[in-house]
């Protein structure tokens, strides 16, 4: 629709406006009663451990099937969710929904890392670690089989404060992560006091990989400083062959992306858990363009 005069505009604009903030509403009002009917659930999407070829993680990233609005994007709900301050419960149910599925995979022997993303909210948390620990004690899964991811962008808002629970939840034996890392827009020198073991590359940063020389330079700028600092590298969102054995060759230790392995549910996953290898050749014997 196009509008002719101004007030048209204005009038369209206000229509668009309600709506998004209707649905806004629904989503924020919803949120309790969806936690209840188990309208959320969580997906698991493989890594693939590049030297040994086998999948030794997954990712759990949560999705809502809305009963009015449909499946709703973690990046729509999750920000609402901060904003209310929902975000805590939606955390500890995430949190609970991820142990007991460890403790269903480790009885059927399915033995994976699940890495589990936090949000800014859940570090203002002065008991976060100790809440973390108890879980575990809970569930009687063993903290190494856990990991935290945190977005890069939240570790920068409070440097200081976030340094003492990262030490706190590497002193309960879970392993960190800095997840986005590139899209903080931060300086490079803060990262080698950050007590964490991994540090995931933005996929925003494969977009032109591919197809411009320099955008691939600065993919692997980031690996070569991250390697050197003595954190694992994860380059996340590969989508191709062709990305994946540049990935390889350039020393990358973990990708992840819907080339080697989409989101399942947790049963899907049990089912492809067995076949989830891939054949590697060594990073040697690739020949780089
Ligand atoms: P993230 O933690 O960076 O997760 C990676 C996102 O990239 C996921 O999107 C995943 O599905 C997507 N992805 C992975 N490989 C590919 C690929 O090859 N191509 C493309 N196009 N996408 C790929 P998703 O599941 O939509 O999650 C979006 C974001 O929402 C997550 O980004 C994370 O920041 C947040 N999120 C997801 N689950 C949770 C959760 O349980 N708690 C919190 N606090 N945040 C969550
Ligand atoms: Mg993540
Ligand atoms: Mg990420
Ligand atoms: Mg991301």
């Amino acid at each position: 629709k196009k509008a002719k005069t101004l007030k048209q505009a204005m009038a369209f604009y206000d229509q668009d406006d309600d709506k998004a903030q209707y649905r806004e509403l629904l989503i924020i009002n919803g949120l309790p009663k969806g936690l209840k009917q188990n309208q959320l659930f969580m997906v698991f999407q493989p890594k693939l451990d590049l030297k040994s070829g086998h999948c030794k993680q997954v990712e759990a990233l949560i999705r809502w099937q809305h009963d009015s609005l449909g499946l709703i994007s973690p990046n729509e709900f999750i920000p609402l969710a901060e904003q209310t301050g929902m975000i805590n419960i939606l955390s500890t149910w995430v949190l609970d929904n991820v142990l007991a599925q460890q403790v269903k995979w480790r009885n059927t022997g399915v033995y994976v890392n699940v890495a589990i993303n936090l949000s800014s909210t859940d570090l203002d948390n002065p008991n976060l670690a100790a809440d973390v620990a108890s879980k575990l004690a809970q569930y009687l899964v063993p903290a190494e089989s856990i990991t935290i991811e945190i977005t890069e962008s939240v570790l920068m808002k409070s440097l200081a404060q976030t340094i003492v629970t990262l030490n706190q939840l590497r002193d309960i034996g879970v392993k960190l992560a800095i997840d986005d890392f590139g899209t903080g827009h931060s300086s490079l020198a803060y990262l080698r006091h950050l007590p964490v073991d991994e540090v995931k590359i933005d996929k925003a940063f494969l977009d032109e990989f591919e197809t411009s020389p320099a955008a691939k330079q600065i993919v692997k700028t980031s690996i070569d400083l991250a390697k050197n600092l003595g954190f694992e590298v994860t380059v996340e969102g590969v989508e191709s062959k062709t990305v994946l054995e540049a990935l390889h060759h350039f020393g990358v230790d973990t990708i992840q992306g819907d080339y080697f392995a989409k989101p399942f549910t947790a049963s899907e996953f049990e089912h492809i858990y067995p076949q989830l290898n891939y054949p590697l050749i060594s990073s040697a014997q690739i020949n780089q363009p």
